[in-house]
């Protein structure tokens, strides 16, 4: 597989337990003594703080795909280094060419410099567990074979303790639905991956499969974990946003224009179709519109207010007659509403930036994410990633 390939294995929701304050209990006793043991051999014995120059340490963790889980990592206070690459199999300097086989049995991985002092091997364990699926053998999303199996390398008895007695805690708590199937390997040796996988993501911030699946990833990261994120202590949770992060968040919305969204006459802006749905929150007719079937590379946008709403990535044929999808581009531009009409229960969405009405979002959705954005096209535009044609949905 190629670096300019798509990979869609997507981000997978875990069990909210993973929120919760479980995991972020202090170690237990014998935990934090083996953890004093450990860093006993770098510490003089009068001086039980850890001194200034401590010694770094290394963690590698195998999670999938490297590009995503070496961008989640970098983020985190302590963690020095992260570093994309190969171990656990058989030959000496494998190639990407080579592993990506599933032949030599070397796994994606990551390998982690970090202080002990600033950040405990428990910790990045709770990191490594939370932000990839655990419990799917030698598979994370649709990216298969053993290069991209769960594996905990432990480069000493210590981690491998740790390792073992937290995987032992999250299957005994229920964590996830199905059983842990982490491997906790010894480290035999580790092959840095060609020098175009390291930062990939840094790299390549606008590559969709880093957007569909290395964003979600940090975003989790920063909800679950803000305090353990760097530059956490400069930030001041009750400022403002920074005049920069609103330009930003502006422009990601696509209201660089300074439109009055309440204000728009859209009767004259829309087809009457588009105003019926979107405006009167009216539903289409199912098989009778213009994106249910489309299977074109792309990207759907609102079609009141040009906002980017989803990509063919996170689309999928849910049979029901409209364009479903699986994923949003950004969660953050869907307004979620419930709605009681018709007799019914059900989640409405809407354009968070313009108010249009979307259609609903279900619980019925495919893996990874577990849920269906049903759709109306007379909602949507679509912009073809490969002709540039722009297609507006509620012509027919
Ligand atoms: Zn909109």
């Amino acid at each position: 597989m190629s670096a300019s390939s798509i990979r869609t294995v997507a981000f997978v929701t875990l069990p909210l337990i993973l929120l919760g304050g479980y995991l972020m209990a202090a170690p237990s006793a014998d935990e934090t003594a083996q953890t004093a043991a450990g860093s006993a051999t770098t510490a003089s014995a009068d001086q039980p703080t850890a001194p200034a120059d401590a010694k770094l340490e290394k963690a590698t963790f195998g999670a999938g795909c490297f590009w995503c889980i070496e961008a989640v990592f970098e983020q985190l206070k302590g963690v020095k280094s992260v570093e994309s690459g190969y171990s656990g199999g058989r030959s000496a300097n494998p190639t990407y060419e080579a592993i990506c086989t599933g032949a030599t049995g070397h796994a994606e991985v990551i390998q982690i410099t970090y202080d002990p002092a600033v950040i405990t091997y428990p910790e990045l364990l709770e990191v490594f567990w939370k932000v990839h699926d655990p419990t799917t053998l030698n598979r994370q999303g649709p990216d298969t074979g053993t290069q991209y199996r769960s594996v905990v390398f432990y480069h000493d008895d210590q981690q491998r303790q740790l390792a073992e007695k937290y995987k032992a805690k999250l299957d005994a708590a229920g964590a996830y639905p199905d059983p842990i199937v982490t491997e906790i390997a010894k480290f035999e040796a580790f092959y840095p991956a060609e020098d175009y996988h390291q930062d990939y993501f840094a790299k390549n911030p606008g590559n969709a499969y880093c957007r569909i699946n290395t964003q979600p990833k940090l975003d989790k990261l920063k909800q679950a974990f803000a305090d353990k994120l760097k530059g956490a202590a400069d930030a001041k949770p009750t400022d403002a946003p920074s005049a920069e992060a609103k330009t930003k968040a502006a422009s990601a919305a696509g209201a660089g224009a300074k439109v009055d969204w309440k204000n728009v006459d859209w009767k004259k802006r829309l087809t009457p179709e588009q105003y019926r749905v979107t405006r009167t929150a009216g539903t289409e007719a199912p098989f009778r519109n213009e994106f249910f079937n489309n299977h074109a590379d792309g990207t759907y946008t609102c079609v009141c207010c040009g906002v980017e709403l989803f990509s063919s990535e996170g689309k999928y044929d849910s049979g029901c007659g409209w364009p479903s999808f699986y994923q949003a581009l950004d969660d953050k531009r869907i307004r979620q509403i419930e709605d009681r009409s018709h007799g019914m229960v059900r989640t409405e969405i809407r354009c968070a930036n313009c108010d249009a009405h979307l259609g609903h979002i279900f619980d019925d959705g495919p893996e990874p994410t577990g849920v269906r954005y049903c759709m109306n096209s007379a909602s949507m535009k679509f912009k073809d990633a490969k002709t540039g044609e722009e297609i507006e949905g509620g012509q027919k």
